[in-house]
């Protein structure tokens, strides 16, 4: 006998037990607070609906993250925090256990790869992995692309081209990948979002499962696409980069577009309920 796809019953339960959630456009403006996202993180923790944060950023450690989220007023635990860094060290130690990568990057980046028991060497590495700083030195980037010619593999933490500052635009991981790209004729393997890697790992992190995760982010071209690939639901907020009308020219869509965080207080459980019910 065959399966029957056709008469299986619909699942009956629709609830979420697990958030993932992109930081910058999300909760937290570079240093000020979402209005109403401090009233959000009080839902999770009150309902006990676990939640993890995402960032591409791997400049910092989880714990100097919690320290800049405690100055705009929210309170989240260090474990709560999943960067593009960790992604990228734990993407190695099943890689490659034991292995040594010459870094070009932040203390969240070397933190991680020292935490997996990665030797940071400058001498044949087996990999050169890139992340960001705000002090790429020519000398350093020089010896990334006279390793990468000469046979290390290339990793990078995150595709981003630009970050934000309080003074413009910064160029960012991506940029500096496409240098030595350039230089060495050797694309680099991204690990952050939109990489469904990042979410696979983050859903290992919390032990959630994708069908009943929903992700929530400010980009459709690396939040939501992520979620969606990685088999979860995806909430586009629009206190970021992404307006209501930019969002509809994409070739794929949200699972429910909100204004903000605030606007899902009430609803953790159920998130999607009200989209069921409008059809
Ligand atoms: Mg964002």
């Amino acid at each position: 006998m065959g399966l029957d796809y056709a008469r299986r019953p619909m699942p009956a339960d629709d609830a979420i037990r697990h958030y993932l959630m992109d930081m910058d456009g999300v909760l937290v403006h570079e240093e000020t607070m979402v209005p109403g996202a401090d009233r959000w993180l009080e839902e999770l923790r009150a309902t006990g609906i676990p939640f993890l944060l995402l960032t591409n950023n791997s400049i910092y450690t989880p714990r100097d993250l919690q320290a800049r989220l405690r100055l705009t007023g929210l309170d989240v635990p260090a474990e709560a925090i999943w960067t593009s860094a960790l992604a990228t060290a734990r993407f190695l130690d099943s890689q490659r256990p034991g292995g040594t990568a010459y870094v070009v990057g932040e203390a969240g980046l070397t933190t991680a790869l020292h935490d997996v028991g990665y030797i940071l060497s400058e001498r044949e590495p087996d990999y050169v992995v890139l992340g960001e700083t705000r002090t790429y030195s020519f000398e350093s980037i020089t010896r990334a692309i006279r390793l990468v010619a000469g046979g290390a593999r290339f990793i990078a933490t995150n595709p981003d081209a630009t970050g934000p500052s309080p003074f413009g635009v910064t160029p960012a991981t991506g940029s500096v990948a496409a240098l030595i790209s350039r230089a060495t004729g050797v694309a680099p393997y991204f690990v952050g979002k939109p990489n469904p890697l990042m979410m696979r790992s983050a859903l290992r992190a919390i032990d959630a499962h994708s069908e009943s995760t929903a992700m929530i982010g400010d980009r459709m071209d690396t939040d939501v696409i992520a979620g969606l690939e990685a088999g979860l639901r995806t909430i586009l907020v629009l206190t970021g980069i992404t307006a209501r009308d930019e969002a509809d020219r994409f070739p794929y869509r949200p699972t429910r577009v909100v204004g903000s965080v605030a606007d899902l207080v009430g609803q953790a459980g159920d998130p999607f309920a009200a989209d069921r019910a409008t059809g």
